[in-house]
């Protein structure tokens, strides 16, 4: 069996599992947001009684991060909702912007984006604080009211996004049925050169496969290229397999899994228990096909979807108005490690925007010191506009007055966000080009799309 179909068959309680069938699965972890949280919770009330009581409270993982540094009153709203149904539930994890179980949020405009607005059990994007607060275990099993929770597959985790009626019913279940996926393998071999990343390795293979060439696929990464990629690089791959329309992505577990996760758990005192899975040696493969990281270039999705794949020094032509470094996805510190050795010393020529993903991230930025200076200070002092307030922002447009958000018609903005569907930050009319933190940088200082090896090689 692949690593998908093992943990399948593991949580069905089968000894094995094909693509194709239908199983009824044991659910782990499951995780909803501000976004699609209100909705789960009423299907669930609707299904299950309004007296009725989750499957099992330390499971449910409840995570404000979508709307939430905005003055839209609904948006606002749903955080009560969720801060209601915890309340009511006794809910172990529940990452709260206030610190006041029975409060109210409202986004204070005076104080604005610039000037943190969050108590002391926010953390940020939902994916992001998955893995940071020890949520992320090998040979799990985790849904999430989200397309990208597939990104916890980095960790060896059978991962995959759902929709509200699923979810209410996980709520009051712990189950879901399920039907197994075809695998398909990208086994990697060498190392990333420099200026390379993880963004360029998924954007090369979703160019590769196309926007919907994985659909309802388990995307499987193996092979000794694998080692060489930092936790990050591996979240950052998982995180697009929707973007080639999988149903996962999931790598294989080994030394570097483990510590991140042992460390994580041991940090945030959730369960510490978990069983890796490895692929058979006899495994069925819908497809496969090996990659050599060493060979890979800087890579950039052109508008309009996340197939439209070039290569960074094909666009030079392409004059840009915004650059834009952020979410589950590009909003890491590594990411932002990796923007700042681009920027350093130098100045944006574009309006420049920086959400971290999470409050660990923005405290690492503003601990982590270059020659005396904070990170933080160098990427403002280089021109970006960086938000102390961490979360999803402008990655999927939100309310009108949305930090980063693309209000206008025409504005090509390069992001190191995840999609590029038209709209997907803001005006329908503009355009969005994906690429690795390093390439949006080296396009911010010049103005158009540049390969980043111009200013790091
Ligand atoms: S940062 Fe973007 S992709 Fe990630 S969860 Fe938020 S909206 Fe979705």
């Amino acid at each position: 069996m692949t690593l998908t179909e093992k943990i399948l068959a593991r949580a069905s309680g089968k000894p094995w599992v094909r693509p194709g069938d239908n199983v009824w699965v044991n659910v782990d972890v499951l995780m909803t947001h501000d976004v699609c949280g209100p909705g789960t919770i009423g299907v669930f009330k609707r299904e299950f009684g309004q007296n009725a009581k989750v499957w099992d409270r330390k499971k449910v993982v409840i995570i404000p991060d979508h709307y939430i540094f905005t003055a839209d009153g609904m948006c606002n709203r749903n955080v009560d909702i969720l801060r209601d149904f915890v309340n009511e539930q006794g809910i172990e994890y529940f990452y709260d912007i206030i610190d006041d179980p029975k409060g109210q949020w409202k986004f204070d405009t005076v104080k604005g984006d610039f000037t943190r607005q969050f108590g002391k059990h926010y953390s940020g994007v939902c994916h992001s604080t998955l893995a940071q607060r020890g949520h992320n275990r090998p040979g799990e099993v985790l849904f999430g009211t989200d397309s990208h929770t597939c990104q916890s597959g980095a960790f060896n985790q059978f991962a995959t996004g759902i929709g509200n009626t699923d979810a209410g019913f996980i709520m009051g279940t712990g189950k879901l049925l399920i039907k197994v996926p075809e695998t398909m393998r990208f086994f990697l071999e060498g190392e990333l050169p420099k200026g390379v990343s993880g963004k360029d390795v998924i954007l090369h293979l979703i160019g590769e496969i196309g926007f919907d060439g994985a659909t309802y696929r388990a995307m499987q990464f193996e092979g000794p290229g694998v080692g060489s990629l930092s936790m990050d690089d591996r979240m950052t791959i998982t995180n697009m397999a929707i973007e080639a329309g999988g149903k996962n992505g999931i790598f294989t577990c080994d030394q570097k899994t483990l510590d991140y996760v042992n460390a994580r758990v041991a940090e945030n005192g959730t369960k510490s228990t978990f069983e890796p899975v490895e692929p058979d040696a006899d495994q069925q493969l819908f497809y496969d096909k090996a990659f050599d990281l060493s060979k890979l270039e800087p890579t950039v999705a052109c508008h309009p979807d996340p197939g439209q794949r070039k290569l960074a020094k094909e666009l030079g032509h392409i004059a840009l108005d915004r650059a834009y470094i952020g979410s589950c996805t590009g909003g890491k510190t590594s990411d932002f490690l990796a923007f700042a050795e681009v920027v350093k010393g130098k100045t944006v020529k574009i309006d420049t925007f920086g959400v971290p993903s999470t409050t660990l991230v923005l405290d690492e930025l503003k601990a982590t010191k270059w020659e005396g200076k904070s990170v933080w200070n160098i990427l403002v002092d280089a021109g970006v506009r960086m938000t102390e307030n961490p979360g999803c922002a402008a990655c999927l447009g939100g309310p009108v007055d949305t930090f980063g958000r693309v209000n206008k018609a025409g504005i090509k903005c390069i992001s190191a966000t995840n999609r590029n569907f038209p709209g997907r930050m803001g005006h329908k009319e503009s355009q969005v080009f994906l690429a690795s933190p390093y390439t949006v940088a080296a396009s911010a200082l010049t103005g158009k799309i540049t390969d980043p090896r111009e200013f790091i090689c």
